[in-house]
């Protein structure tokens, strides 16, 4: 049904607006300023201290560690892995549906109406044919030891058809992730790559998120070293850093962290087309450090990680904490740069039509409201500050909350 919203301000993805009238259904028909609006249509107000957002996007989460509060051990990232390892399949057992939904509803409250989701084992496709919310569903590939690919490549491959499968069609994407340099062989990554390649799918990858991980790529050594000799036999990483970059280089590729990773790698990987998630909770958990967002150029997303290595999947939550890590350089800059990195430069990474409040675009919406009404050079940062819960959220133009 046609509808359409008065609002005194709104981000259309790229810049502030006042004064705002936008007619939608399903999608966005019209957004046409108030004093030159004349279409005969009932009108629903919103003025005054709210503020119209495209719905958020949250890249990259992990349902299946919903339930992890304190089990998994944070400071050291060799530490982490370890505990993951050691809870990993208790925590999958207690992360029923209700666990997880209970997480996408969280999601949804702050305004999230699209996520991704790296799905270790398919425990969480249920789940996300449920929610309200569009989900980008990584199938993730793991699998470091030669003689298992074959065993593990046709295990993928089954639940990438699941995710396939699906309806509504277009609510969940089915995409595919590669866990990481250190923990993919390069043949079972070169698999993976070419079915999402063949069927045009979003992929992602975990990439040079600890310093343990780059000693092990690089040299084979440092604290990763007796880890996998303990549990895979190996004194020998199965990637180097290039060689793995290079597996990416003709599909566009959203790198989750990157916190490692140097000046130059950062430049190759952005001058081929790929995009960068960023999780600084989870990184500062984890011990690996920040991300120097003042060298990407390409899009960025903010996203909150899962419960295995954050408190909240708030989008705001990880917002703030953002705006605190990047402690140099403008305020208020920084500010409008990670707006645009949970909204226009998220649907990027993607690939998604959403993110973005335009002609034809989905009508997914976030409403929000700020104390005052606050001049266009600081709302971003006011509406960082001050949101803790989004007022009102349509979906495909339905209210959802
Ligand atoms: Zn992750």
């Amino acid at each position: 049904m046609k509808r359409a919203i008065k609002v005194s301000k709104l981000f259309d993805g790229y810049e502030y607006k006042d004064d705002m009238i936008v007619v939608f259904d399903n999608k966005i028909e019209s957004i046409t300023p108030a004093d030159s609006f004349s279409q005969d249509i009932e009108i629903e107000d919103f003025s005054n201290e709210y503020i119209l957002y495209p719905g958020f996007i949250n890249t990259h989460t992990h349902l299946e560690f919903a339930t992890n509060r304190t089990t998994l051990k944070y400071g050291n990232f060799v530490e982490w892995l370890y505990s993951v390892i050691e809870h990993r399949g208790d925590l999958m057992n207690e992360a029923d549906d209700e666990a997880m939904m209970k997480c996408c509803k969280e999601m949804l409250n702050s305004g999230i109406t699209t996520f991704g989701a790296i799905s270790s084992m398919g425990l969480d496709l249920q789940v996300c044919k449920k929610t309200p919310q569009k989900v980008v569903y990584f199938n993730e590939a793991i699998g470091s030891v030669p003689s298992a690919v074959d065993a593990l490549f046709s295990d993928f491959k089954e639940r990438v058809t699941n995710s396939k499968c699906t309806t509504p069609k277009d609510k969940i994407t089915p995409a595919i992730a590669i866990h990481s340099p250190y923990s993919v062989h390069p043949i079972l990554a070169k698999r993976v790559i070419e079915i999402a390649k063949d069927l045009n799918m979003p992929i992602s990858t975990h990439f040079l998120e600890s310093k343990a991980e780059r000693d092990w790529l690089e040299n084979s050594s440092g604290e990763m070293a007796p880890f996998f000799k303990e549990f895979f036999n190996t004194d020998r990483a199965v990637n180097n850093i290039q060689g793995f970059l290079e597996l990416f280089d003709d599909t566009q590729t959203l790198f989750i962290h990157c916190t490692q990773a140097t000046q130059e790698e950062l430049q190759y990987l952005q001058n081929k087309g790929h995009t960068i998630a960023h999780c600084p909770r989870s990184n500062r958990l984890l011990g690996n450090g920040r991300l120097s967002i003042e060298n990407i150029f390409s899009p960025l997303s903010v996203a909150t990680d899962g419960y295995s290595s954050n408190w909240s999947l708030n989008i705001f939550d990880e917002l703030r904490a953002s705006l605190m890590m990047h402690s140099l350089g403008d305020l208020n800059k920084l500010a409008f740069r990670l707006i645009r990195s949970v909204t226009s430069d998220a649907a990027k990474c993607l690939r998604s039509d959403a993110g973005v409040l335009n002609i034809n675009r989905p009508a997914d919406m976030v409403l929000v409201k700020l104390p005052s009404k606050i001049p266009n050079d600081s709302v971003a940062l006011h509406t960082i500050l001050h949101t803790q819960k989004a007022e009102r959220v349509w979906i495909d133009g339905e209210v959802i909350n």
